[in-house]
């Protein structure tokens, strides 16, 4: 993934950090690995700049989110709702979802069938 030295960037999701990140990433708002699977190119490159520990913890949503959109019965806000969580990580999360079912209805049942969760390695 794209990274930037934190000297010429800021995250984008929160004002405070200790320790303060010395570099950040680029997250996909709908991950790269998504858009792989069911377009077989990243055609949304839009991105947000995130402290290490904000990308893994949007990861973290995306997968508590996905695994919980047959269990709420209310689609992607109940889900989400559903997880417990708050803030900032948790509705860039949401947005992942909802951006990539915009785009083709039908696209969380095909990357949920195929266990793509959208987590980050250990997330
Ligand atoms: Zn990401
Ligand atoms: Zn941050």
């Amino acid at each position: 993934m794209r990274t930037v030295p934190a000297t010429k960037a800021k995250c984008e999701a929160h004002l405070a950090h200790y320790p303060r990140p010395l570099w950040l990433e680029y997250h996909h708002v709908i991950p790269v690995a998504w858009q792989l699977y069911l377009w077989q190119q990243v055609r949304d490159k839009r991105t947000v700049c995130l402290c290490r520990t904000g990308h893994g913890n949007v990861h973290w949503w995306i997968v508590r989110t996905m695994r919980g959109l047959y269990d709420a019965g209310g689609g992607i806000v109940a889900a989400s709702k559903n997880t417990g969580g708050r803030g900032i990580d948790l509705v860039t999360a949401r947005i992942a979802l909802e951006r990539v079912e915009a785009v083709e209805p039908g696209s969380l049942d095909r990357l949920v069938s195929a266990r793509h969760w959208g987590g980050m390695a250990g997330s």
